[in-house]
């Protein structure tokens, strides 16, 4: 293929790219956005392989179809409530990539660069590798804490961050080693080098507590990215560095986005752990906070009575939502609700379930209407005046001790007030604690109801409860609860 056409290819692939990330912008338009990433990466493959760069077509052929079958299968089969694992375990693919290509492409014995040239590839293959080693370590580790393998809160080791300036002054002293310094240790240097910047990345994302790793997601998505663009400056493609650019700052702007909406800055949250104090060790995931005070249980049914009799509904879907799938008979639910006059809405936390924009997944695959999904800062202000809230698998993202307790691991974080409603439902199946591993408040408050078990079959049984209902009584205007002593005394605690 002529390289004008290779070229004018890879730009065309290139805007589809970018038009892909606009589509994913909004929840209306990212199928489309989807499918133009899709177009925009069989043209750059077809491109690629066609170019004339490539000599062994078996042997291309071959790699693709194992991987690509290995990855199809994989992404069949995941579950929705894996997928943050997935992505990190992809994370560290590109890391890995990166590493290779710069190794590969220093160790060929066709390169024909000299004088400034050479040092240029030089300083791009070292950059290229010390990038993707800490990317692959580092989403490998986050990897196992978001599998539950390693524990969700922060290692802090005395003095962590002299060690991660002195591995990084390190690697910088091995790169002015390596540059222009031809032979068997050069490739010492750029070896000792990348088990330098693995144990870095190990450290790094080791540090980060629990409530943080929707950060360290983003910042890794972003570092893969860099990883790309830098293996795009090693094997000279100009697509590769496009597509790793746009990866990287579309992950780092996230990442900044993700900082906000947790109040957190994000250079604490790179470098290591706050809120707890230096030398804590990693401790198991789940219930690591023992329960306190009193709590008060209701049934499904009666937690319709409470829906029933509301006015004004707000649903919290969290990661139990996620796990349980519970989003379907939700909406159904909801629907039930909303045909018989009531206010319902979806509240979605900017960090609810495991994966940035989780929940809108899963509602848009219920096909809840996006004009009742709220975001945090654009419901928050709403809870005073709500009847109900049903909150569903959530728990860090309702906790008030991310607001009024200083020594919580959350605390600063913006939380939905769901205590400030007259009446919350939480379910979820025991007094576990989220993904952070803190107690919650909020389980004891006056206006808290522990509605324990399996969601959906919690939901189930609330909907079949609301059927009944609703049939029995026509089409009663919320608040009137209709006859039964659950509805008499739902309606008399709103
Ligand atoms: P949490 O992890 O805080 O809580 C989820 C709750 O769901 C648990 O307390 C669990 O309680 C309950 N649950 C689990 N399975 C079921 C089920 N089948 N039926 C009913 N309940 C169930 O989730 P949140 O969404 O509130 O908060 C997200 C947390 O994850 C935050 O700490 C966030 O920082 C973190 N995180 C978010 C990422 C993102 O990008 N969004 C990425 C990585 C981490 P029980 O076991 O008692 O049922």
């Amino acid at each position: 293929m002529p390289a004008s056409l290779v070229t004018v290819a890879y730009l065309i692939a290139g805007v589809l790219f970018i038009l892909s990330l606009g589509g994913l912008s909004t929840q209306e338009s990212a199928r489309r956005g989807n499918v133009f990433g899709i177009i925009g990466m069989l043209m750059a493959v077809s491109v690629t392989t066609l170019s004339g760069r490539i000599g062994n077509f078996p042997v291309l052929a071959a790699t693709v179809l194992v991987g690509g079958s290995i990855g199809a299968t994989l992404a069949a089969r995941v579950q929705m409530t894996s997928m943050p694992q997935l992505v990190a375990v992809l994370h560290s693919f590109v890391g890995a990539a990166a590493v290779l290509v710069g190794f590969a492409t220093y160790l060929d014995p066709r390169a024909q660069l000299t004088g400034v040239e050479a040092s240029i590839h030089e300083v791009e293959i070292f950059v290229g590798v010390l990038v993707g080693a800490v990317t692959f370590s580092g989403s490998l580790v986050a990897f196992g804490k978001l599998q539950g393998f390693i524990g969700s809160r922060p290692l802090l080791l005395r003095g962590r961050h002299w060690a991660n300036l002195l591995m990084l002054l390190g690697a910088v002293y091995l790169g002015t080693r390596f540059v222009g310094a031809p032979g068997e240790g050069a490739v010492m240097d750029l070896g000792i080098m990348t088990a330098v910047a693995g144990i870095l990345g190990v450290h790094l994302v080791m540090a980060i507590g629990g409530a943080d790793m929707p950060v360290v997601v983003s910042m890794l998505n972003s570092y893969s990215g860099w990883a790309a663009a830098a293996a795009g400056f090693m094997l000279g493609n100009d697509l590769l560095i496009i597509t790793g650019a746009l990866v990287g700052s579309s992950g780092a702007i996230l990442s900044y986005i993700m900082c906000r909406a947790m109040n957190r800055s994000i250079v604490s949250v790179i470098f290591g752990g706050f809120g707890a104090s230096e030398g804590s060790a990693p401790v198991k995931k789940t219930g690591d906070a023992a329960p306190v005070g009193q709590t008060v249980s209701v049934t499904a049914a009666e937690t319709a009575a409470l829906l029933r009799a509301s006015k004004n509904v707000i649903i919290v879907p969290g990661y139990g939502m996620a796990v349980a799938q519970a989003q379907h008979p939700l909406y159904e639910a909801a629907k039930l609700l909303r045909d018989h006059g009531t206010r319902v809405r979806f509240a979605v936390h900017p960090v609810a379930g495991r994966l940035p924009g989780h929940m809108n997944v899963l509602l848009a695959e219920a096909r809840v209407p996006y004009d009742i999904v709220f975001e945090m800062e654009e419901i928050n202000e709403d809870f005073p005046e709500t009847d109900t809230v049903l909150i569903i698998g959530a728990n860090d993202i309702v906790n008030p001790g991310a607001l009024d307790d200083p020594s919580s691991p959350i605390f600063g974080m913006p939380v939905l007030e769901v205590w400030k409603a007259k009446i919350s439902v939480v379910m979820k199946r025991s007094m576990a604690s989220g993904y952070a591993g803190v107690d919650n408040p909020l389980f004891y408050k006056e206006g808290t109801r522990m509605l324990f078990g399996d969601a959906k079959k919690n939901v189930d049984a609330i909907l079949a409860e609301l059927h009944k209902s609703f049939g029995a009584a026509g089409t009663d205007a919320p608040g009137d609860a209709g006859g039964g002593s659950s509805a008499a005394r739902a309606a008399a605690q709103l």
